[in-house]
This record gives C-alpha cells, sequence and structure tokens, in this order.
C-alpha cells in the first residue's frame, strides 16, 4: 500500500504549516473534493435510514464535560480550558454531551423513539506533537458521528442496523477490514473510582447485545480486553495503513450511563418517565483517517464517484479545444468534477500519463469534433469505440450517482 502523506502531497489533497501548527492539516482542492463527496454519501445515506442531522458548537463551558464524565476520565486527551469572563470553556473531545442535550431540549414521548440525530461536526484531541503524521494523527477532526436516543428494547436493533450501514457503505468505498473487534473493559475496573464508569450489570447487558448483533451479522470477530470507551463497550471495525499500523475507522456502542448523567427521559406508554438508552456509532470515523485510509486502499485511484477529477477532456489538437470545453462544460453541468486537459500540457500520450489516475478520459480528435462525439478511455487502458459526448457525460454521471466502485463501462 502506499504511504497517504506522499500521495496527498502528490496528489494535492491535503497540507500542514507551521504557522497553522502540527496535527491540524488543511484541505487542498482536490482533497475537498473527495472529502465533500464522502459527506454527501453519508448524509444521504442517513438520510435514508431516518437521521435527521444537526449542528453543535465545537466549545462548551467545562461543567458540560463534567457532567458527561468526560472531565475525569478523557482530561489527558483534552486542550486545556480557555477562560472567558469568568468562565472556562473547552474544546468539545466529543459530541455526544451536545446531543443529549439536543434530546433533552423538550419532553419526549415514546411514540417520537428511536431519535437518531447525526452530525459532521469538529472534534478535538490534545495530542502530543511526537506522534502527529499526515491525515491520521491530527488534534482537529471532523467526525461523522450519531446519536441514536431509544427505548431499551429498540437498542438491539438499532446496533444492528447501524453496523449494517457501515458494511454498505464498505462496499460502496471498496474498504476492507483486517478485523470486528468487540472492545471490552479491562478485567476488574468498572464502576466507582475506575478507567471505567457505571454499574457492572451495565456493562455486562450492552456487552452482550454487541456480541449477539456480531454472532448475527455472520461476520468474524473478536473480543479485546481494556478497548472499551470509558462509558461502555463498542463494537469497533479496524482497518491497517501502509505501514500495517491498525486503527479503528467505525464503532456503533451502546451506552447505559451518559442518558443518566443527563437525566434524559421519555414519557412510556403507561405514562411513567423512562430512561433512554444511547446509541453511539460512527460509520466512517474522522473525515480525516477515512480520507487517509481510502487514498492508501486505492492508491489514489478513486471510486469514480468519490475522484477529485472524474473526467478528463483530451482534444488531440488545439482544434478540438472548443468541443472539448463543451463537453467538459457539459458534464459540469451534469455535476462531475471535469477538466480539459489540452495541448498545452504536452502530447497526447503524455496527458494520458499523466491523467492515469482519473477514472474516465475523453478524447476527441478531428472526426470526432465534428460528429459531436468522444472516445472515452477508462483508467486503466481500456478503450471504447467513439460515441455522442452527450450520452458518454450522461453514462458517466449516472454511474457514479449509484456510488460503486467499479468504472462505467458503456452499458446503459
Ligand atoms: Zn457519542
Amino acid at each position: 500500500m502506499h504511504d497517504h502523506r506522499k500521495l496527498g502531497r502528490e496528489l494535492e489533497l491535503f497540507d500542514t504549516d507551521p504557522l497553522i501548527g502540527t496535527g491540524l492539516p488543511y484541505w487542498l482542492p482536490a482533497g475537498a473534493a473527495v472529502r465533500h463527496a464522502l459527506e454527501e454519501y453519508l448524509r444521504q445515506l442517513e438520510r435514508l435510514a431516518g437521521y435527521q442531522h444537526v449542528y453543535s458548537p465545537v466549545l462548551a463551558k467545562r461543567e458540560l464535560y463534567e457532567m458527561s464524565g468526560h472531565w475525569s476520565h478523557y482530561r489527558d486527551g483534552m486542550f486545556p480550558p480557555m477562560e472567558l469572563g469568568g468562565e472556562q470553556v473547552v474544546l468539545r473531545p466529543s459530541l455526544c454531551p451536545h446531543h443529549a442535550l439536543l434530546f433533552r431540549s423538550r419532553g419526549r414521548s415514546y411514540r417520537e423513539l428511536p431519535i437518531r440525530l447525526a452530525e459532521l461536526g469538529g472534534q478535538y484531541r490534545a495530542e502530543l506533537s511526537g506522534v502527529l503524521g499526515g491525515l491520521t494523527r491530527v488534534r482537529a477532526m471532523q467526525l461523522n458521528d450519531a446519536h441514536i436516543f431509544c427505548t431499551p428494547e429498540q437498542a438491539a436493533d438499532e446496533a444492528r442496523a447501524a453496523l449494517a450501514m457501515i458494511r454498505q457503505a464498505y462496499a460502496a468505498l471498496g474498504i476492507e477490514p483486517v478485523r470486528y473487534r468487540l472492545s471490552l473493559p479491562g478485567p476488574g475496573s468498572q464502576g466507582g473510582g475506575g478507567k471505567y464508569v457505571g454499574d457492572p450489570g451495565s456493562w455486562e447487558k450492552a456487552a452482550v447485545m454487541l456480541a449477539g448483533i456480531l454472532d448475527d451479522s455472520g461476520l468474524d470477530w473478536e473480543a479485546e480486553e481494556g478497548e472499551a470507551a470509558f462509558y461502555g463497550p463498542k463494537i469497533d471495525v479496524q482497518v491497517a495503513d501502509a505501514s500495517e499500523r491498525e486503527a479503528t475507522l467505525s464503532t456503533v456502542q451502546v451506552d447505559f450511563y451518559q442518558p443518566g448523567q443527563f437525566d434524559l427521559r421519555y414519557s412510556g406508554a403507561d405514562g411513567a418517565r423512562h430512561r433512554p438508552v444511547m446509541v453511539h456509532r460512527s460509520v466512517l470515523g474522522s473525515m480525516e483517517r477515512a480520507v487517509a485510509y481510502l487514498t492508501e486502499r486505492h492508491g489514489g485511484a478513486f471510486p469514480d464517484w468519490l475522484a477529485p477529477e472524474q473526467l478528463a477532456v483530451l482534444p488531440v489538437t488545439g482544434a478540438q479545444g472548443q468541443a472539448a470545453a463543451s463537453v467538459a462544460r457539459l458534464a459540469t453541468e451534469r455535476g462531475l468534477r471535469a477538466r480539459v486537459a489540452g495541448p498545452e500540457a504536452g502530447t497526447l500520450n503524455r496527458r494520458i500519463r499523466s491523467s492515469r489516475l482519473v477514472p474516465y478520459l475523453a478524447i476527441i480528435g478531428e472526426r470526432e469534433a465534428a460528429a459531436d462525439q468522444a472516445a472515452l478511455r477508462l483508467r486503466g487502458g481500456r478503450r471504447l469505440p467513439p460515441r455522442p459526448a452527450d450520452e458518454i457525460v450522461a453514462g458517466i454521471a449516472v454511474h457514479a450517482a449509484r456510488c460503486r466502485t467499479d468504472l462505467w463501462d458503456g452499458e446503459p
């Protein structure tokens, strides 16, 4: 596999600047295009699964994280508080506490549940500078996060659906996990004052539920102690980077603890007030880690719907420049990312070589220009006979909208 830091520079996906600081990468246009496509895909996936999207601030008062348990169990990973008008505000280490407050912003009835709140939001981690690099270890990340507030009876189905959603996204993106892990607490350390919070009964209940979901999924999985979140066990989907280091890309967690900390309630069918369960899940983790992984996994040859540049239009000579520009414009109007690579960029062969990671090349010679046609060349070298340019653009646009890992091969 390729190193995403090297590819990221070559493909101009992202970079860093000492004046911004280590662990704080910025996204260049090509990287931003990949990330935007990924974000749109996730939003659509979530919309179809009944999620509602929200926004919440990346800062909050220190008291919020004292209430959630982050302040006592995760402070080492948090940026120091900022003093402001006699208060202390902190960059958030996670989105969970904000979403808990959104849930309790008004009374809730069992009829509304499950409520699935999704946000692609910033979270911050005070990583030491020694371990930072590229997009995989960063101090600021954009997390594809969601919290499902549901009845205890609904929790297993919600967690199961979240795992299915993760696998659907993996198929669209060509992601191949190295393993599915059930992350459990270290031995004998739950409850009271230790590394983990909550009562042993809740931990056991959540662990049994997640193990059952993994068993039902037919996936190979293994349990590992010491990898749980401080508030509960979780399913972690592990991927490997170019140097075969393992990292967690996606997670599903069942949490009986934070709803109690925030005193979340809903009114039940019996008229009494009940405690909801929180299912935390992330389909692709942070955009930084997801794009780093996808860059390495595909060696920069992204699936067509994700590629920074989806179509390059190559006029054979300057005489076809206008025909090429109108094909590129047509493609842009269809929502594709397209560009003309004209003779000023070198011979045709040279332009083909330098566009080797672009999924589709439309080549326009004298004959094609006269007939409003183009000859399509797929990444990898396969060539299709000339056909009307508008058919090519429509074929690629329809195929890209399907979010698959193969290329359009000219079939309707
Ligand atoms: Zn969460």
